[in-house]
């Protein structure tokens, strides 16, 4: 059975795979709360030593991050510590153990210049210190570990902690006009999808994880297909939802890049292919539309 260790167990994807990687092996959560049985914090190396030492997981499965895009940009050594360095010392500490590791990465890696979706190779150019310190996180795993599979997603929502969907949600309850950026393109991608995806390939995977991701190592885009700017999926999200009925909106206005200014840049342009992951695991990504459809089903909202 395998012995599955899961970081980042309380995020918006974590919380998801806690779930669907039950049926998988025993799922081992482990969290910077000092409260938790099993306590790490991707700033404190030790703290993922130890506890990766203690388990003796046969999957390691890396959730955590630090998220926040802006705040990033005036805590770069922070975000390096937990998106950069702390990858690399899982990496080392799953190769030691003979354990697989499955790690998340995005989008930000590009620079959003293109206009066909990137493929996994293609060229990365970050333009954002959350962008650089993912992409160090994935170069960290590299130089280390061969049995790895790194997640690319983008645009992750759900119904669980901070996203687009529930601010959205939220905005149309207080105001009567809403402005969304439409010069910023990409998938919007369900963390339930990305969960369940995850799920399956390690599904594939028993007995022996690790002999299979050996042979599957790399990094695979794991999105949504098709795309949509922030203002579609605004509407779209509205459209599908009985909320706008009820809430205070009126009015969603589309607005610039220009018009929203933040501390940290976003790609305009965040399509990944999913071609990859297709082919290696037999995945279908759904439409993100018929993604979306089902997230408000879910939350009785559709
Ligand atoms: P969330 O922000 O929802 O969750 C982040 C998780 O990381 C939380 O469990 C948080 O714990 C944990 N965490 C943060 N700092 C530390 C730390 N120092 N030590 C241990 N745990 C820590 O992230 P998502 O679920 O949205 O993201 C999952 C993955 O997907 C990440 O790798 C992210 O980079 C990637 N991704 C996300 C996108 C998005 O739109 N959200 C887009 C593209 C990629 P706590 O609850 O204690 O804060």
């Amino acid at each position: 059975m395998n012995k599955i260790l899961l970081i980042g167990s309380t995020g918006q994807v974590g919380w998801e795979l806690h779930r669907t990687l039950m049926t998988s092996g025993t799922v081992i959560p482990a969290n910077r709360d000092p409260s938790a049985p099993y306590n790490i914090d991707l700033g404190k190396p030790d703290t993922i030593r130890t506890v990766i030492r203690d388990v003796q997981p046969s999957l390691i499965v890396n959730a955590a991050a630090y998220t926040a895009v802006d705040k990033a940009e005036s805590e770069p050594d922070l975000a390096m510590a937990i998106n950069g360095t702390a990858p690399g010392i899982i990496a080392e500490e799953a190769k030691r153990c003979k354990a697989g590791m499955i790690h998340y990465s995005t989008d930000y890696v590009f620079n959003g210049s293109q206009t066909r979706p990137y493929l996994e190779d293609d060229l990365t150019d970050p333009q954002s210190v959350y962008g650089l310190t993912k992409l160090a996180g994935e170069q960290a795993i590299a130089a280390v570990n061969d049995a790895y599979l790194i997640f690319r997603t983008s645009w992750v929502y759900g119904l669980k902690g901070k996203n687009f969907l529930l601010t959205m949600l939220k905005l149309a309850q207080e105001r009567e006009e809403i402005k969304v950026v439409d010069d910023q393109v990409g998938s919007p991608t369900w963390s339930r999808m990305i969960a369940e995806a995850t799920a399956q390939i390690v599904s594939q995977g028993c007995p022996d994880i690790y002999q299979f991701l050996a042979g599957k190592y790399g990094i695979y885009h794991l999105t949504s297909t098709s795309q949509v700017s922030w203002h579609g999926f605004a509407k779209a999200i509205f459209e599908l939802s009985k909320s706008f009925e009820v809430g205070r909106l009126r009015t969603l206005i589309p607005i610039l890049s220009d018009q929203y200014p933040s501390p940290a840049q976003r790609p305009a342009y965040s399509c990944l292919d999913t071609d990859k992951i297709s082919e290696a695991f037999g995945l279908k990504p759904p439409h993100w539309n018929d993604a979306l459809e089902l997230v408000l089903l879910d939350s009785g909202l559709g």
